[in-house]
């Protein structure tokens, strides 16, 4: 009886000790100080942080910047899981802090700029606009911007890695002429790219989301009118009247592209220059004119060198980038809904609204 109330005691003291002990580790909120701004993300946007920091440096208050890649050595590395709010007494919830996989950092402000979802690999994973939607911000859904086109065209084989400058293309949805650029443009393994495509291919997103048959028309001779550019085919022709068709357009279009373009225009390209007709001859200046390319798709979001979407900005105040709807957090660069083109926009908007942002947090 004795050893039996010893083996139970025993049982009750390993009981009781395992309940009372702090055991297993649990994360617990860190003993930090509370900071004055959590950045969330430390991108391109970052110059903000840079900015605020010197004002939090000059007052003497702490700020703290997060991201979750490990390369970014000046920062605390964390992934942010939440945004931590309070309802305040006015009736408007107040960001308090964030939760991180490193724990919980309590904070006055808070900055989200995360970024997009385009190139994961970089850290915007779109999980910026998660942690938005998470505290009742709504999102206009990510979509890829500045992205590669997809073609189905039968000639796509024939012509990747052919690249064409000095071209204009012309972005049709249904038929009806949505946009157009002048420039340099490559014909890749699953359709188009280049400088001009990435430029028409947020409205060709656009297009193709609505359900459009979307066309590119490319005008392969746009510095000639038609009348033009059929006196110049017959200055060739002349020359090289003996010549097939194939060898005798070698200075008005590359090489690879002469193939494509004569059966695009119903031409064999083995006949003779001399026994082209005036109608054959039409139909070249047409197809050059006109070289069109059916898009069926784009790259997906990660592939593409802006996100389209985020955090509407219409719940977002233009002047200090503050949340209409909860007080003390701010947002700044790719993680709203704002893209632009090519050219740098992207970057200016990061740069200005994170200048924004940092400015009216820590002030
Ligand atoms: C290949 C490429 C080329 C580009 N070229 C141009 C160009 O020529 N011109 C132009 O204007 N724009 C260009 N852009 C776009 C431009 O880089 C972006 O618009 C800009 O970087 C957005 O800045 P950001 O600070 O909002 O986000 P980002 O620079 O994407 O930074 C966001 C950061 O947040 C971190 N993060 C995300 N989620 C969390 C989380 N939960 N916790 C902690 N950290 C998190 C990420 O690791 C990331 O470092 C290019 C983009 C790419 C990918």
């Amino acid at each position: 009886m004795k050893k039996i109330m010893c083996l139970l005691f025993v049982f009750a003291a390993f009981v009781f000790s395992s309940c009372a002990a702090p055991c297993p580790p649990v994360k617990t909120a860190e003993k930090l100080p509370k900071y004055i701004i959590l950045f969330i993300g430390d991108g391109m946007s970052s110059p903000q942080r840079m900015l605020a920091e010197e004002y939090l440096r000059k007052s003497g208050k702490p700020g703290l910047a997060m991201n979750h890649m490990p390369w970014h050595s000046s920062v605390r590395s964390a992934s942010a899981d939440s945004i931590v709010t309070d309802s305040a007494a006015s009736g408007t919830a107040l960001a308090t802090g964030v939760k991180t996989t490193n724990g919980h950092f309590t904070a006055d402000k808070v900055i989200l700029c995360a970024g997009g979802a385009s190139y994961p690999g970089t850290g915007s994973d779109g999980g910026g606009a998660k942690l938005a939607a998470k505290v009742g911000h709504t999102i206009v859904p990510l979509k890829p911007s500045l992205v590669p086109l997809v073609s189905d065209y039968a000639y796509i084989d024939d012509l990747q890695g052919l690249s064409l400058r000095n071209v204009r293309a012309t972005l049709y949805g249904d038929g009806k002429k949505l946009t157009d650029d002048f420039g340099e443009m490559l014909f890749t393994h699953f359709g188009v790219s280049g400088p001009i495509i990435l430029s028409l291919s947020n409205m060709a997103a656009e297009a193709l989301h609505k359900g459009m048959e979307v066309e590119l028309a490319i005008d392969l001779k746009p510095a000639l009118s038609e009348e033009k550019l059929d006196a110049r085919i017959q200055r060739d022709f002349a020359t090289y009247s003996r010549k097939q068709l194939v060898n005798g357009m070698k200075d008005l279009l590359p090489q690879r592209l002469i193939p494509v373009v004569c059966d695009m225009a119903y031409l064999d390209e083995e006949k003779f220059i001399n026994q082209i007709s005036r109608e054959e001859r039409k139909r070249l200046v047409d197809t050059l004119k006109r070289f069109v390319v059916p898009i069926t798709g784009t790259r997906p979001i990660a592939e593409a060198i802006v996100t389209a979407g985020g955090v509407s900005v219409k719940e977002i105040n233009p002047k200090t980038m503050e949340s209409k709807l909860i007080n003390g957090l701010y947002f700044a660069g790719e993680v709203m809904d704002v893209d632009g083109y090519t050219g740098g926009f992207n970057l200016q908007a990061a740069f200005s609204s994170g200048y924004a942002a940092g400015v009216a947090a820590s002030s």
